[in-house]
């Protein structure tokens, strides 16, 4: 599909989606501090939402903020996130993100693709939902519900599965500059709709306009 397609295209799923999910936000309740977002996101990685957002609570009434978990016990931050798997990497992770954030950048979390990439654990998936969800600035956040949905559409291969790739494509259509509010739509889509084993196809908002329903030959009109 070429970039005018693609726009096109996206351009009926924001409108479709914006109307079926009005509230569009981060499943992740960090409560408006980018601080919390950064440490919830990566902790969030092969783990709910909901799990995560549990495990934080008691995270976050011990160690409420930067400076708290830059000075942690890896150990003792460990034994708290322990339920949520990949804890001692993810311990280890987020004490030296904080100590980063408070060394380098006075305790704020920074808005730059290459200042939040510098940080420990930090990936382009982290740092985008940050840019956009803290910052209102482009963001692309591919997840895998992202990656699944815009497959069936038609905006790529279904068969390619490269975040960064998928990002580049997605990037270049200039849809995505306002905020990560179309990311969020389309990974709570993904997640009750358009889901990996059984998508729901027949009460789909979108299914007059996805390839993977109507067949690899379908097109959007000129
Ligand atoms: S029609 Fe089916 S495959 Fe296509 S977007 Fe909707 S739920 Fe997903």
């Amino acid at each position: 599909m070429n970039r005018t397609k693609r726009k096109r295209l996206l351009a009926i799923v924001r409108e479709r989606l914006s109307a079926h999910y009005p509230e569009a936000k981060c499943a992740l309740n960090y409560e408006g501090d980018p601080w919390r977002l950064l440490i919830m996101t990566r902790l969030s990685a092969q783990c709910t939402d909901a799990r995560v957002n549990e495990i934080c609570k008691e995270l976050f009434a011990k160690y409420p903020d930067c400076e708290a978990l830059a000075n942690a016990d890896v150990e003792d931050v460990a034994r708290i996130i322990r339920p949520i798997g990949l804890f001692r990497m993810k311990a280890a992770n987020i004490v030296d993100a904080s100590r980063e954030v408070l060394l380098r950048f006075g305790g704020r979390v920074p808005s730059s693709m290459d200042e939040l990439l510098s940080l420990p654990g930090v990936g382009r998936k982290t740092a985008n939902l940050i840019i956009g969800d803290i910052y209102e600035g482009p963001a692309v956040v591919c997840d895998t519900h992202f990656m699944t949905v815009f497959a069936r559409l038609g905006m790529y291969p279904e068969k390619l599965r490269d975040a960064d790739k998928i990002e580049k494509i997605m990037r270049d259509t200039d849809e995505f500059l306002d905020g990560a509010e179309l990311c969020h739509r389309v990974v709570t889509f993904g997640r009750e709709v358009c889901t990996a084993r059984s998508p729901l196809c027949g009460s789909c908002p979108l299914s007059d306009i996805c390839r993977h329903r109507l067949g690899k030959e379908a097109e959007l009109d000129e």
